[in-house]
């Protein structure tokens, strides 16, 4: 073991170290204030560590040692920020990892329209202010064939707005089978609630009949509110209305009826995984008063609350105070936009719309991505096998179903080191990789995985294993001497 003193003189001077390449590039992307700050938190800590005797070797102290404990300052710095992962979940609208990606061509005019002055609230063609919404209005017309429509920062937004507008110290009529938690703790009833309308609750969990709404209407009826059991499914014994019968009931006794569409399903020709999913365009053509449904689920585009339906309703739903209050902003508008322009043609939603790419995907597709992947992993030494996974479109939509999926999986049995090192190592790697631990397998289902993210994620699956299988001295665990 090298004496302390010996130790202490091998610590490599901070201008130094700034001038070596890796430094420099760190550079580049931290700042030189911050890289500077780091660097020299870095070397108080090896002084301390040598004064107490936990450093054996001079390899810590080389120029490399070093940038390994700032870089990894560097991503503890930088560890919440947002940034790109790769998704090998197969869950496609996946809360937790931005529910509906964005193709790139559509954010680069997002970009183009964005970063300039636009005509946010401006008509060209009369040289006077306009609303924000008039183009998302105008397209949305034109696709569904709906009197108005106005867009609000997300579709819990939309449902509050609703009933805000419309419902406020009346009563709201909804079916015990639909009062859903759709997710973070968020529960139809609160945001109700929220809205100062009274929740009628009519019906039971599972049955639900056209007399219990028709019992329940009332002089306190403002509306009667459907909404869509996102996340669920009820099997067994169980009934519920028509929103036909549902639309027809309201009309009759001179009440409106709203429908809380939540996965919003637009496309004309969809996939058939979604065959079981209700359309915006049904709900359109049963007579609903106005839908509502978000805009980063099954529409494919930016987060945003949507509402189409009767001119005379939304133009009260415009004029609460609280619309300006969930407005959105210009990026989302632009985003929507672009996503709306798609829909007129069903082949460029498939092509265009990366939600429908994935979910389009047919099974030989999804073996021969597999098999390509698992090429490049045996090359690395790790064996993988094609097996049947468990698919999901997630986020909100098609409750219930699930199919069948080829995904590629490493077997614990098969390798030297525990998947969690692996699942880890890849979750905290350069672009993280988001994939799960099934039955003693690591598994990547790759629907979720776009063609240019293949290069990536094969080299990030190569960092990984790197890792795992050379684990680097961290501070405080003391490395053998060779
Ligand atoms: C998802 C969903 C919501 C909430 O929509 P956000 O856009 O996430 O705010 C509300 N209602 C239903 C039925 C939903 O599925």
């Amino acid at each position: 073991m090298p004496d302390k003193q010996q130790l202490f003189r091998s610590i490599p001077p901070v201008d130094g170290l700034l001038q070596e390449e890796s430094f420099r590039d760190l550079a580049r992307v931290w700042g030189e204030s911050r890289l500077y700050q780091s660097v020299q938190k870095q070397l108080a800590e090896l002084r301390q560590a040598i004064g107490r005797g936990e450093i054996e070797s001079q390899d810590e102290l080389s120029p490399a040692g070093i940038f390994m404990r700032v870089k990894r300052d560097y991503e503890e710095d930088n560890a919440l920020l947002l940034q790109p992962v790769i998704n090998c979940t197969g869950i496609s609208l996946h809360t937790n990892l931005g529910r509906s990606p964005l193709d790139r061509n559509l954010m680069e005019r997002v970009v183009d329209i964005g970063h300039a002055y636009s005509n946010l609230e401006y008509r060209l063609q009369e040289g006077r202010r306009g609303s924000r919404y008039d183009a998302l209005e105008d397209q949305l017309k034109k696709l569904l064939g709906v009197e108005s429509a106005m867009v609000v920062n997300n579709n819990a937004a939309a449902v509050m707005l609703m009933l805000r507008a419309l419902a406020r110290d009346k009563e709201a009529i909804v079916s015990r089978g639909e009062l859903v938690e759709i997710g973070g703790k968020f529960r139809v009833p609160d945001v109700m609630e929220e809205s100062g309308a009274t929740l009628r609750e009519v019906g039971t969990t599972n049955k639900t009949r056209l007399e219990d709404y028709e019992q329940a209407m009332g002089d306190e009826t403002a509306c009667i509110l459907k909404v869509h059991r996102s996340n669920f499914r009820l099997e067994g014994f169980q009934e519920e209305v028509s929103i036909e019968d549902l639309v027809k009931l309201a009309h009759e006794k001179g009440s409106l009826i709203l429908y809380d569409l939540g996965s919003g399903l637009l496309h004309p020709e969809p996939p058939a995984i979604l065959r079981n999913e209700p359309t915006v365009q049904e709900a359109v053509a049963a007579g609903c008063d106005l839908i509502s449904f978000s805009g980063d689920k099954l529409l494919g585009g930016p987060q945003a609350g949507i509402i189409v339906g009767r001119k005379n309703l939304i133009e009260q739903i415009k004029a609460n105070p609280l619309t300006r209050a969930l407005r959105c902003d210009k990026l989302t508008l632009i985003a929507l936009q672009e996503t709306l322009r798609i829909y007129p043609d069903p082949e460029r939603i498939n092509r265009e719309i990366p939600l429908f790419r994935m979910l389009s995907q047919t099974s030989e597709e999804l073996i021969a991505k597999c098999q390509k992947l698992a090429h490049h992993l045996s090359s690395e030494e790790l064996p993988a096998k094609i097996i049947e996974t468990r698919g999901e479109v997630g986020g909100g939509s098609a409750p219930g179903l699930y199919f069948t999926t080829p995904a590629l999986a490493i077997e614990g049995k098969d390798v030297d080191f525990s998947l969690d090192v692996l699942e880890e190592a890849l979750r905290l790697g350069e672009i993280p990789v988001i994939s799960f631990i099934q039955n003693d397998q690591l598994i990547f289902d790759l629907r979720t995985v776009a063609d240019e993210e293949f290069a990536p994620l094969v080299e990030a699956i190569q960092e990984a294993l790197d890792k795992v299988r050379n684990p680097m001295p961290t501070s405080g665990q003391k490395r053998k001497v060779e």
